[in-house]
């Protein structure tokens, strides 16, 4: 689709205020041992017959219903053209917090109050700290095997993710940028806050963004008993070009979406029919992501929805749907390991 034609999923403005998700939780990471131990308590399962292949029925630990796994997977290797909508549940196994819903506060402090250009002008070092942190935290994640897995799908299906995580995570898993569309953008890119200025720098990874917020000691500066570290306006960065202060390029609450980014989905959405999507850690019962699922719907795919909470109220769902409750990162590979092996399913 041309930049400037009308989109099927724009209109004149769009806001992000995707609040779908719970509270802010910092579950375990999936670690080495987890899955050794995992390992373990499988392989001593698993020594029966019923699993020739281990690709044809789920994990029966995992609880899944087998009708509808089954009928998943036929569909899923039917599928030629595979859309994913990916929101924060996806990454909550690798500890990320949501930061979205009720009770969800940093120090105190709602998360709108911390994202936004309001906030920003109003308090440029209070906005950079909170964004610095969560920096902190994604950058010391790992993907989990969710992540791994859907990148791997698109080596073998005509396959784009939508993300609305700003994590970095599903890039950092390999998921290739092509198949790949950070919708609110990410912690890595930072812009000038100058809207006259075009400055970007793309994966900055620098950790603390300025020597001058290192906490110094490991303390959870979420805490709004722990001191921040004392910066001013002068020391946070600024734009090599025009000299304002520079900004992490994600979409902050009131701001529009990017075009560029939408307009590539919408490119490859109208390209050919979708024949199945997955909406995986995430309610999409907000724009856009509500009306990529229709969208979907109508032209015929069949979706699987996979998340830790059950459909919410505004949720549109159909009794064509699949629903997979449980975590992310181990149901996901589960399911596409009919197309993708099993390298990333947790015990196998
Ligand atoms: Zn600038």
């Amino acid at each position: 689709m041309a930049q400037n034609s009308p989109s099927v999923f724009q209109s004149d403005v769009h806001f992000n205020f995707d609040a779908d998700q719970g509270e802010g939780t910092f579950p375990a990471v999936l670690t080495t041992s987890h899955r050794q131990q995992r390992d373990h308590e499988h392989d001593a399962f698993h020594q029966t017959p019923t699993r020739p292949n281990g690709r044809n029925l789920p994990d029966p630990f995992l609880g899944l219903q087998v009708e509808d796994y089954v009928s998943f997977t036929q569909h899923l290797n039917a599928s030629t053209r595979i859309a994913a909508l990916l929101g924060a549940g996806l990454s909550a196994a690798s500890g990320i917090p949501t930061f979205r819903g009720a009770g969800a506060l940093w120090r105190g402090i709602p998360p709108k109050e911390l994202s936004s250009p309001y906030a920003f002008r109003d308090n440029p070092v209070l906005v950079w700290q909170y964004h610095n942190f969560r920096r902190h935290i994604a950058l010391h994640a790992l993907p989990n095997t969710a992540h791994y897995a859907l990148a791997h799908l698109g080596e073998y299906k005509d396959f784009m993710a939508i993300t609305q995580n700003i994590d970095g995570l599903s890039q950092r898993a390999g998921h290739q940028t092509a198949h790949l569309q950070p919708i609110h953008g990410t912690l890595f890119d930072i812009k000038c806050s100058n809207p006259e200025c075009n400055y970007l720098e793309r994966e900055n990874i620098v950790d603390p963004i300025i020597p001058e917020m290192a906490d110094y000691g490991g303390v959870d500066l979420s805490d709004p008993n722990v001191s921040l570290p004392s910066v001013t306006i002068e020391q946070l960065p600024h734009c090599p070009k025009c000299n304002s202060l520079l900004r992490p390029a994600v979409v902050w609450f009131s701001e529009v979406l990017p075009g560029e980014v939408l307009n590539q989905v919408d490119d490859w959405m109208l390209s050919g029919n979708v024949d199945l999507m997955l909406v995986i850690g995430t309610h999409a019962s907000v724009w856009p992501a509500a009306d990529y699922v229709e969208f979907a719907r109508e032209q015929g795919a069949r979706i699987a929805h996979i998340n830790t909470e059950d459909p919410s109220d505004d949720q549109k769902t159909e009794g064509r749907d699949w629903f997979f409750k449980g975590d992310a990162a181990v149901i996901v590979p589960e399911l596409l390991k009919g197309v993708i092996g099993a390298p990333y399913c947790i015990g196998l």
